[in-house]
Parts: C-alpha cells; structure tokens; sequence
C-alpha cells in the first residue's frame, strides 16, 4: 500500500514577510525607552519622501485617519460633494462622511474594475469638490485624463492609493511612481498590504505647508511655542504613527523592489495556470494585464471574477470548497452602496450595475511573496474543479 501524501499546507490569500533584522530592531525599540512617535517615525516619512521624489509625506496610524486627514487638508466639509466607487474597502466612502460631505458613488469600468472616469465627469455638479479614486489591486486609473477632468473643474484630487505602493503610471513623459505626482496621495501600511507597519498609512502632499497641517490634524491641533506654549487653532484627531511600527516599515521600504518583482512574477504565473486549466472557458474573468493601458500595477491582489449567478451556492460555495482544498480566498469588495447604511442613504440595486455584478464575484486569490512557484497552478487547478462541478 502506498502513504498517503501529507497534505499540502494551507494557503491563506496573504500573509506578510517581516524579516529577522526587522524583528530585532522592534526589540530594540521596545528596550529602548521611546516606543511613540519620535526618530523612527521621522526617519520613515524621510524615506518615503525620498521615494515619492521628494514630495513632503507625513506617516498616520492606519489609512483610514490618513484620507481623512487628506480631505480635511483639502478643505472638504458639509455641503461638499466627492466623487468615488462603491469597489473599494468601505473605509473610502466612511472617511467622506466623517467629514460631513456626501460620497457620490460612481460605477466602475468593468475591465479595469476601477472607478469609470466617464461616469466621474457625468457626477461632476457646483457642490462637487473633491475626486477620490481607488487603484483596486494596485492599478492605477488613466493618470493624465484624472488630472484633466480635475484641474477642468477645479476639483481637488485625493488618491485612495492604499493598495498601490510601487504602482506605476507610464506615458510619453516616462513611467513615474504613484504618488511622486498628483495632488494628495493616501497610503496604507496595513498587515496585508504590499510593504507593512502592522498598521500605519501615509500622505503624499504638495507643500509645507500642508506638511504642517497634516502634523496638527493628526494630533489634536495642538500648536507649540517655546518651551512650555500651545495652542489649538482647528482640533484635530490622534493619528499618529507609532516607532515600534515605523520600524517595522523602515524594514519593509528596502524590500519594495523585491517585493514588487516577486509579485509580478507570481501573477504572470497566474495567468499562465489559469489559460492551462481552461478559466475563461469556465466563465471566470480575469484580471487586466499589467500596462494595458500605461497603469502599471504592484499586484497588490490577483482577483478573478466568478460567474456567480451561474454556480450553485454562488461564490460561497466556492470559498467553501477551496477552503476545504486548502486555499484561502478573500472578497474585496462587495459593492458597498448595499451595506444598510449607504442604503439608508438612498442607495438601491440597479443604481451600479457594474459594481453590483463585480461585488458578487469576485474573489481575491493567494498573493504573497513567500507563495512558492506552483502554488498558482495549483490554486487555477481546483479553482477550475470546483467550479466544474457548481456550474448550473
Ligand atoms: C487598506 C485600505 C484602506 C484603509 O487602510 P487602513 O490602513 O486599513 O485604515 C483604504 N482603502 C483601501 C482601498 C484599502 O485597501
């Protein structure tokens, strides 16, 4: 008789890598005596500024209070309109409303999945104010007409580029780093994004002077004069970073490169298991390539979409049955417009038929620099099974 085989550890659809070094220097900042704000953090917003081309950055305790930061600094307030998309992590249109305005949502381009700029014009109204959109997976949106529509406008811009750290945008002017452009660029340095600070985010800004600001608002307003002086102009909230998780993102910021090509590889090799198991023919839709159209993605994610309406027990029973194969998947997102309370705001079904339909099936598959080389082909190879045998 022969052994059974050990089965193959289980997948989840991300895992950070956080290195010894990296490790040990969070020990030494833990000894240290200083474990808030003060020189990791500095040292961290100095390097990203040295990545964004020299743009003022300032670092926040998670990604969240960083856009809300952003749209605070671009003076958006009740009365305001800003225009986003309903895929994206509900954080986005959450941070809209903390400030008072309102988040008009917008359909998606079902190739890209990412906000439709057509559809961002056709919103645009006198109450409009801010534009944010969201590079789902890492792909930006086309850079040149974004800033087109807005500066037409007059419209502030505040890029929801949490998930596109090392993401490109290339036209005849060359290929530039999101965020070493634009207006305010947000980051996030959650567990499971690209580069980590266990939690953290980050703003890319375009002066001084809101360099100046963003450090007021993300800690009460307080203002400092002398030795023993403060005052508190406008208030703000308690968003500052801590040293213990700068450090952790002062050991990820050398990795990027690696980390960016590791990932291109995986996704290639996604593309190539997924055409040798016969996905599209399955009704799975695939991700846009890379560079398609001058976007030039990070894979953050690799996200197919499921034929959902077409499988017994729809995308659950999908997830259900990978699972019990061993591999972890994720949803990111459903369409956010039906969560009760944007519902209660007076959003419906059939308002965004694109998001609605792409917030039903897709699903976020394994995708992380320590995932060996036959894991994609094995991960398309019982995506492909399952979905053979829910098909209706
Ligand atoms: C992760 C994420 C955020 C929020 O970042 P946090 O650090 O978790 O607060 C916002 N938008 C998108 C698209 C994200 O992926």
């Amino acid at each position: 008789m022969s052994q059974p085989t050990a089965p193959a550890a289980f997948l989840p659809f991300t895992r950070p890598h956080i290195d010894a070094a990296t490790i040990a220097e969070v020990g030494r900042v833990l000894a240290s005596g200083w474990i808030t704000s003060g020189p990791r953090v500095q040292a961290f917003e100095q390097q990203l500024s040295a990545l964004f081309g020299g743009r003022p950055v300032r670092a926040f305790s998670n990604g969240t209070a960083t856009m809300e930061v952003a749209l605070r600094i671009a003076g958006v307030g009740p009365g305001d309109e800003v225009i986003t998309t309903a895929i994206t992590w509900v954080a986005t249109a959450n941070v809209i409303g903390a400030v008072g305005a309102r988040a008009v949502l917008v359909d998606i381009d079902p190739r890209t999945r990412n906000i439709s700029l057509d559809a961002v014009e056709a919103a645009i109204t006198p109450r409009t104010k801010a534009l944010m959109p969201v590079y789902l997976s890492g792909l930006p949106v086309d850079m040149d007409r974004l800033y087109d529509i807005a500066r037409q406008h007059g419209l502030r811009v505040i890029e929801d580029a949490a998930q596109a750290i090392d993401s490109r945008w290339a036209n005849g002017q060359g290929n530039q780093r999101i965020g070493s452009f634009g207006d305010l660029v947000s980051f996030s340095f959650q567990a499971n994004k690209n580069i980590t600070c266990a939690e953290g985010g980050c703003l890319v800004m375009n002066t001084p002077d809101e360099a100046e600001l963003a450090e007021r608002l993300r800690l009460q307003g307080v203002v400092r004069h002398g030795a023993d002086g403060m005052d508190v102009v406008t208030p703000g909230g308690k968003f500052n970073l801590t040293d213990i998780n700068a450090a952790i993102g002062l050991g990820q910021l050398p990795l990027l490169p690696q980390i960016t090509a590791r990932r291109q590889v995986l996704a290639q090799a996604y593309f190539d298991a997924a055409a040798r198991h016969g996905l599209a023919a399955l009704g799975i839709e695939l991700p846009l390539p890379s560079n398609t159209t001058g976007a030039i993605t990070n894979w953050h994610m690799f996200q197919v979409v499921l034929p959902s309406d077409r499988l017994n027990g729809g995308r659950a029973a999908v997830m259900d049955a990978l699972k019990a194969a061993g591999i972890g998947t994720g949803v990111h997102y459903p369409a956010l417009h039906l969560f009760t309370h944007y519902r209660a705001l007076g959003w419906r079904e059939g308002m965004l038929p694109h998001s609605e339909r792409i917030g039903r099936g897709i699903l976020t598959l394994p995708l992380f620099v320590d995932l060996a080389d036959a894991d994609p082909d094995r991960v398309c190879r019982e995506l492909a099974t399952v979905c053979k045998t829910l098909l209706k």
